[in-house]
């Protein structure tokens, strides 16, 4: 068995985050292009839904084969191990990719040069920034007429709320896009439109360097030396320990298309990404380093191939060597539990692993003992934090049409829960079912999946719903005065805990005001 410390220090965990089309596909294609893991560029399918219409998410159930393989990508590039976790580009499936950020180690974030940071990222930033999780920025699309390189940085600073620190530096951009000088490495990459292959560095000594006038021209040379001599007065030297602590962020500009400024961002990030770090258990916080094994499951997909009826549960190993065929203790079920074919995830492939490493992800075959969140350990009690169902933003009562698949119908609502997709909760009034989610197209897709997963046919009513918020009380006849007063309003989540229907802010605030002993929460965990 290689050493478990060693193993930990190569490894480097992270997502790539941006708002849809900003180029997180493309990006995630070179970073594996440079690991080798590929071969050409196009390989990689975008597991992203550009419209929100069910036929595009049907095209993307038919390629689930490929868009799952790319969940979790893991390479060699220098000795170093990386791990790429996917997340969904279309932000009805937040969550999902709110859920991923937890078992990340970091981040970098892809901003379109010419539209500078837009909604999504926005709100991902806000869950990096609740976790301090280091993020990374690379500015893409230089080969397009962007904004100025300055007030992208302003932007940034302004609207991500963190302090940057640009670690290469662009000359000019759209058509007369010449190139990057890498200010942490002191060499420049000249700009070739290829799709394919990676661009020459030519080493400089300095930014005053002669050389740099011949190659981009003496007023181009004179402009990058204006621009990094401001560079240098008004942003203080990377500091990687604030980087580190979700503080600062670097700042690379590329063209991740053209392969260009990309190759730069890889070589920094090796260096400066954190391996995997402690991880906070509700007990304690857990070490990578700890001799046994730890882990949680923070997806779940079902049917990864369509021949066969199977989940798979991506746990992530927060502390010790997971090995094949040895017994673990599964903490919600308290049950012990061994896996004779566990998955690794290389590239695009899957394949059967004897031993897996902190920071890595390990894919086992679920038959439905997983949910998300769940904790795998050698025998202690612990559990995760951090995986909070978010109060879901849009609801519908889902009715079965079909008396005779109604056995179908329920177990094809539970494993979906069970997968993340949505929430459900029954009212206590009249019993019948709703489901919350964040997004329109989530209906569409739990639709779609229970009638070809399940052979259930539902159809949705509307409910008109404000918020669902899980209530409690240190006062149980406060609280029972509450149910009584609002009963018609009482729903029971899939844990049995109470939660209440707002159809509107209104009735949410008086309800707030009215009872003051009662506590109102918009996430799961509390
Ligand atoms: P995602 O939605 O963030 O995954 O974005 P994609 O990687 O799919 O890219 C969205 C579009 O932008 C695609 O048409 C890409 O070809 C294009 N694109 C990505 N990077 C660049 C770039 O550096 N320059 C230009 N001009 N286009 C790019």
């Amino acid at each position: 068995m290689a050493n478990l410390t060693d193993e930990i220090k190569k490894r480097r965990t992270f997502a790539i985050i941006s708002h849809p089309d900003a180029g997180k596909t493309t990006l995630t294609e070179k970073l594996l292009l440079f690991g080798g893991a590929i071969h050409v560029a196009g390989a990689v399918k975008s597991n992203k839904i550009k419209k929100t219409a069910t036929s595009d998410w049907m095209e993307i159930e038919k390629q689930r084969g490929i868009s799952v393989a790319t969940s979790v990508m893991g390479f060699e590039y220098e000795g170093f191990k990386i791990n790429i976790l996917d997340t969904p580009g279309h932000q009805d499936f937040a969550e999902d990719t709110f859920r991923t950020l937890t078992a990340v180690d970091s981040v970098i974030i892809v901003i379109d040069a010419a539209k500078g940071v837009e909604q999504q990222t926005r709100r991902l930033m806000e869950v990096c920034r609740m976790r301090n999780t280091p993020v990374i920025i690379f500015v893409n699309k230089m080969d397009r007429e962007g904004r100025d390189p300055f007030d992208i940085l302003d932007e940034l600073e302004n609207e991500l709320k963190i302090k940057v620190r640009p670690l290469s530096w662009p000359i000019n951009m759209g058509a007369k896009f010449k190139g990057v000088y890498n200010i942490y490495e002191h060499d420049l990459s000249l700009f070739k439109p290829d799709k394919q292959h990676v661009t020459e560095r030519m080493e400089i000594k300095d930014i005053n360097d002669p050389h740099i006038d011949e190659v981009v021209g003496k007023d181009d040379a004179q402009k990058l030396r204006d621009d990094i001599e401001l560079i240098d007065g008004v942003y203080p030297p990377f500091d990687e320990l604030d980087y580190l602590d979700g503080h600062l962020a670097p700042v690379f500009f590329g063209s991740a298309l053209n392969t260009f400024g990309v190759k730069e961002l890889l070589d920094c990030f090796i260096h400066i990404a954190p391996s995997p770090q402690p991880t906070q258990a509700v007990e304690r916080v857990v070490e990578p380093g700890e001799e046994k094994f730890t882990g949680f499951v923070f997806k779940i997909q079902a049917n990864m191939d369509p021949n066969h009826r199977s989940c798979i549960a991506f746990v992530k190993v927060c502390s010790g060597v997971f090995h094949r065929n040895q017994y673990y203790y599964h903490v919600r079920s308290d049950k012990q539990m061994r896996f004779t074919a566990p998955t690794a995830f290389m590239a695009q492939k899957k394949e059967i692993i004897d031993e897996v490493y902190p920071g890595d992800v390990v894919g086992l075959p679920d038959n439905g003992v997983f949910k998300i969140g769940d904790t795998l350990t050698e025998g202690e009690k612990i559990h995760f934090k951090g995986l909070p169902s978010f109060s879901p933003e849009m609801f519908k009562y889902i009715e079965n049409t079909d008396p005779m698949k109604t056995k179908q119908l329920n177990k094809g609502i539970e494993q979906l829960m069970d997968e993340g997709v949505a929430q459900l909760f029954v009212n206590q009034f009249n019993n019948r079912k709703i489901i919350g989610t964040v997004g329109q197209l989530q209906f569409e897709v739990i639709q779609y999946r229970l009638l070809h997963e399940y052979g259930a046919s539902c159809r949705w009513e509307p409910v008109h719903l404000y918020k669902a918020c899980w209530i409690e009380s240190d006062d149980d006849e406060a609280l029972e005065a509450f149910k009584r007063r609002k009963h018609q309003f009482m729903a029971l989540d899939r844990e049995g805990r109470d939660v209440f229907l707002a159809d509107s802010s209104y009735v949410l605030s008086i309800a707030q005001q009215d009872f003051p002993k009662i506590k109102f929460h918009f996430t799961s965990e509390f």
